[in-house]
């Protein structure tokens, strides 16, 4: 059995306690002998900096780098809040994003059938919901150049922010996007503004000829304007399957996607890197909430997202896509029986902790394994 190496990087506020769960899970894993892991464990956000003066280490960074997979918590707070600007928490997280060349930005959006009451939408609307959200994360408007705030002679100001992409940047997201519908629903939907912006022109050619080119004409492509888009995301959005945007659309299509599932506490993510000559990617998952500072050191936060965010590791990094379905399964039970943490939790179910939470996912996870 081969060795995974895993980097536990739990950050600030709830991030410890959430990823406490996950180390139980993965101690099961190995005890249960389906995969052995070496993993080691370090700092970013706040954490790091009031251990090093930065928002993470270069030490930490190279362990990331050699990583099967980084498992990440939640960076910030308000205690962090002065810091300086190059310094500040989310410093880490945007350094390992860059230095790691995370491009490709998934983000599930899963309705569990036990929590559909809990969206904005009807229970018909979004019960059974299982999208992804594919966002390319290190290009277009949020790292273009010119990105500046000039003065005019007249008085006023000018603001110039930069979407640039160019044809690789597209061709190797939307491959990830074709990759991702062949183990799902084997439809991606690709979204731009071909109708008002150049970039959105060159967005939908290069996708269009890497449908073809890439040998993925097996995978059912449709586009769509990316408000149109916006629009039928909460009109129907079970028509949807893998939906692949650039990095602004990308960020507000997320978020509208998060929305539809019920709470921020149950949405994981992962960022990929490109395949290396042997296959790997590098790969960092985390959940998509914040260190939530309000409710750190309580012990109510929910671990859903965090050991959902170790489902996709296994699914996406560690061979284990088996395994992956498993610890789905084991939070859809979990979730069955009733048990619900404060954030998601509604009249006649049972309220319970963040370490209660996790042992009932274990537990189902424990019988689904043993089967
Ligand atoms: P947040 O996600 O931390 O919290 C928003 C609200 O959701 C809070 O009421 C919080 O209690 C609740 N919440 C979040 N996760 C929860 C969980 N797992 N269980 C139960 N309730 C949960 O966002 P925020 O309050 O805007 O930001 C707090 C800090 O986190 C800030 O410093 C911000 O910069 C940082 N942040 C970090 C990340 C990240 O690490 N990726 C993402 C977003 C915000």
């Amino acid at each position: 059995m081969s060795t995974k190496n895993i980097l536990l990087l739990a950050g600030d506020g709830i991030g410890p306690e959430v990823m406490g769960e996950v180390k139980k899970i993965l101690a099961l894993i190995e005890t249960k002998g389906l995969l052995s892991f070496q993993i080691d464990e370090d700092l970013v956000g706040g954490c790091a900096y009031d251990a090093h003066g930065v928002a993470i280490s270069d030490a930490a960074v190279d362990k990331a780098r050699e990583a099967d997979a980084v498992l990440l918590g939640a960076v910030g707070g308000p205690k962090w809040d002065g810091v300086p600007y190059e310094h500040r928490p989310e410093a880490g997280l945007l350094r390992l994003r860059k230095d790691l060349e995370l491009f490709a930005n998934l983000r599930p959006a899963i309705c569990y059938p036990a929590l559909a009451d809990s969206s904005a939408l009807k229970r018909e609307l979004v019960d059974g919901l299982d999208i992804v959200i594919v966002r390319e994360l290190t290009g277009g408007v949020y790292f273009g150049e010119p990105k500046e705030i000039t003065d005019l002679p007249n008085g006023q100001k000018r603001a110039v922010d930069t979407q640039v992409y160019e044809t690789y940047e597209i061709e190797r997201i939307a491959k990830v996007a074709f990759e991702l519908a062949r183990v799902r629903g084997n439809r991606v939907t690709s979204a731009e503004k071909r109708n008002v912006m150049k970039s959105g022109l060159l967005w939908n050619q290069v996708v269009t000829a890497t449908h073809k080119s890439g040998g993925y004409e097996d995978v059912k492509l449709d586009h769509m304007l990316a408000d149109a888009l916006g629009m039928q995301l909460v009109r129907a959005p079970k028509q949807f399957d893998v939906i692949v945007t650039d990095n602004l659309f990308g960020d507000i299509l997320s978020d509208v996607a998060s929305m539809l599932t019920g709470s921020l506490g149950m949405l994981p993510s992962a960022s990929l890197g490109a395949e290396d000559s042997a296959g790997r990617r590098k790969a960092l998952y985390e959940p998509v909430h914040g260190s939530a500072p309000d409710i750190a050191g309580k012990g109510v936060a929910n671990p859903l997202a965090m050991i959902a965010s170790l489902a996709m590791a296994l699914k996406y990094s560690l061979g284990k896509p088996d395994l992956a379905d498993l610890l789905d399964q084991a939070i859809s039970a979990a979730l069955a029986d009733g048990y619900r943490t404060g954030d998601i939790w509604s009249e006649g179910f049972r309220k319970v902790g963040t370490s209660e939470m996790g042992e009932a996912v274990l537990k189902h996870f424990q019988s689904l394994i043993a089967e």
